[in-house]
């Protein structure tokens, strides 16, 4: 992992703290604080993505389910 000069971060849970990471661990509250403001907004839009990939894959799994076990009762 890179190495930053230090740099004060405020964590969601607005704890302050000094970090020299790309990403570090909110001492408070364990989540993940980012160097870069927008490497957190990445992360939170990559989240949000894999969680919308997974419903999706959810609703057709039950569909294509809900499907067979329609055709097999017939
Ligand atoms: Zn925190």
């Amino acid at each position: 992992m890179k190495r930053y000069p230090v740099k004060e971060v405020t964590c969601r849970c607005g704890n302050v703290f000094e970090t020299d990471r790309e990403r570090d661990w909110c001492m408070k509250c364990g989540h993940p604080v980012y160097y870069k403001k927008s490497d957190q907004l990445f992360n939170k839009a990559a989240h949000i993505y894999i969680f919308s990939s997974i419903v999706i894959i959810f609703i057709s799994m039950g569909f294509l389910i809900y499907k067979i076990l329609d055709i097999t009762t017939q």
